[in-house]
């Protein structure tokens, strides 16, 4: 079935991108992995070919565009590419927002011209040792002392954590009973702002994840982001758009996974023939290429919603914990039917396998994501 998505300009879109990807990361996908991180002057190529923070206005560097497809075409694209790092969507479909909607306009006119030049890289610091799931349980603080924020404690697992200029985090400020939390932002360089090394990961290494710490670290008070007492209700309207983006992944990550077992096993022979012949592989083929279109039509739908606005929470949160049992269930059937190869670094199922672990658990382990559409549903 024709995908009906996109049009004609996203496409276009689409081989810029992919241009760009080929000359400018594909060579490179195995240093960044061994670096445990993409290099900085690839992140500036990408803001200076306009790849980064487009929907902010042209007077911020943006190209003024609001429209989520754009972000699904780079998704794809990325996945396409074998380039395990998620800059984009990391900072296009996750720190764009809070950018955009919850900064004030001295803060965007601080931040945002450096982000789409490809000169500040932000990371997102929510998760912590003892909390992840359970957010409203974090215990790292910010104290108001007269015109500045004064925080104490850390944060875990974040993206871009070794090599981010600007952290927004979520931390306690003690309104509304004590249990008030606030954004707020944290320039690289403060005194008591440190970023830990990256994380040794079992996948996605082309990417740093790391530990970010806070020791009487003092931010004008100007740093916060958004409404004071109300930091987590902003990161939840954030949440459905970062759902959405791991499903594109997902799905088009299966569809990846898909084409290289089609492709393998139609020259592999055994047993006199193309294992793509024998009619226990032919059905596992059919029944794979069946479950990756029925999700890419409910994805794509999805990509569509968050565009009119209507993408309610469970509906991303269903979307997501689909799309990536589906990635995981597609790409550990492909990597079995590569047999003893499939399990060598060198074969590109190898990597997905590791690279796809992790989206069961982070944007919200899916099992989070049934309690949340299941607490709608009974009204719970
Ligand atoms: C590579 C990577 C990148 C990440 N990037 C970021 C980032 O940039 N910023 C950030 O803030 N965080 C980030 N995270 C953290 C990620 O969001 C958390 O790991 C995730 O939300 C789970 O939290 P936790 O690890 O503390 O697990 P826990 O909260 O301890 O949960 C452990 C497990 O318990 C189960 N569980 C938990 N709650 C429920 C429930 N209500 N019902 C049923 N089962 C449940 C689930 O199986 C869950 O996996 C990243 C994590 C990884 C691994």
């Amino acid at each position: 079935m024709r995908r009906t998505v996109y049009q004609p300009w996203h496409e276009e879109f689409r081989s810029a991108f992919r241009a760009f990807l080929d000359r400018e990361a594909v060579p490179h996908v195995a240093s960044w992995e061994a670096a445990g991180t993409p290099d900085r002057a690839f992140v500036k190529a990408a803001g200076q070919a306009g790849f980064l923070g487009f929907e902010f206005d042209l007077s911020l560097g943006g190209l003024g565009i609001d429209d989520f497809r754009y972000n699904a075409v780079m998704t794809e694209e990325v996945v396409a590419s074998g380039m395990a790092a998620d800059l984009f969507s990391m900072q296009n479909d996750i720190i764009v927002p809070y950018l955009r909607d919850l900064a004030t306009d001295e803060q965007r006119a601080r931040w945002v011209p450096r982000f789409t030049a490809g000169e500040l890289v932000v990371s997102l610091g929510m998760s912590e040792p003892g909390a992840g799931s359970d957010l409203a349980a974090i215990t790292t603080t910010a104290r108001r002392e007269g015109d500045e924020y004064v925080l104490n404690g850390s944060k875990t697992f974040i993206t871009s954590g070794a090599t981010c200029d600007l952290a927004i985090v979520l931390a306690r400020t003690g309104e509304r009973d004590g249990r008030g939390t606030s954004l707020i932002a944290v320039e690289y360089g403060t005194t008591g702002f440190k970023r830990g090394n990256p994380m040794h990961k079992i996948g996605r290494r082309g990417q740093d994840t790391a530990e970010l710490f806070f020791d009487e670290c003092r931010v004008p008070a100007s740093n916060l982001v958004g409404e004071a007492g109300r930091g987590l209700s902003g990161a939840i309207t954030n949440l459905p758009r970062e759902r959405l983006s791991i499903a594109v992944s997902a799905v088009s990550s299966a569809r990846v996974a898909f084409d290289l077992a089609l492709a393998y096993l139609t020259e592999r022979i055994a047993f006199g023939g193309p294992i793509a012949q024998l009619q226990s592989v032919r059905m596992t083929l059919a029944e794979l290429h069946t479950d990756i279109a029925v999700m890419q039509t409910y994805v794509d739908r999805c990509v569509l919603a968050v565009d009119d606005g209507s993408l309610s929470a469970e509906e991303a949160a269903g979307c997501k914990y689909k799309a990536t049992e589906l990635q995981w269930g597609v790409i550990d059937r492909v990597l079995q039917l590569f047999g003893g190869y499939g399990y060598m670094e060198e074969y590109p199922i190898a990597r997905m396998w590791r690279d796809a672990r992790v989206q069961r658990i982070y944007g919200g382990a899916n099992e989070v994501m049934k309690d949340l559409i299941g607490r709608r549903l009974v009204g719970a």
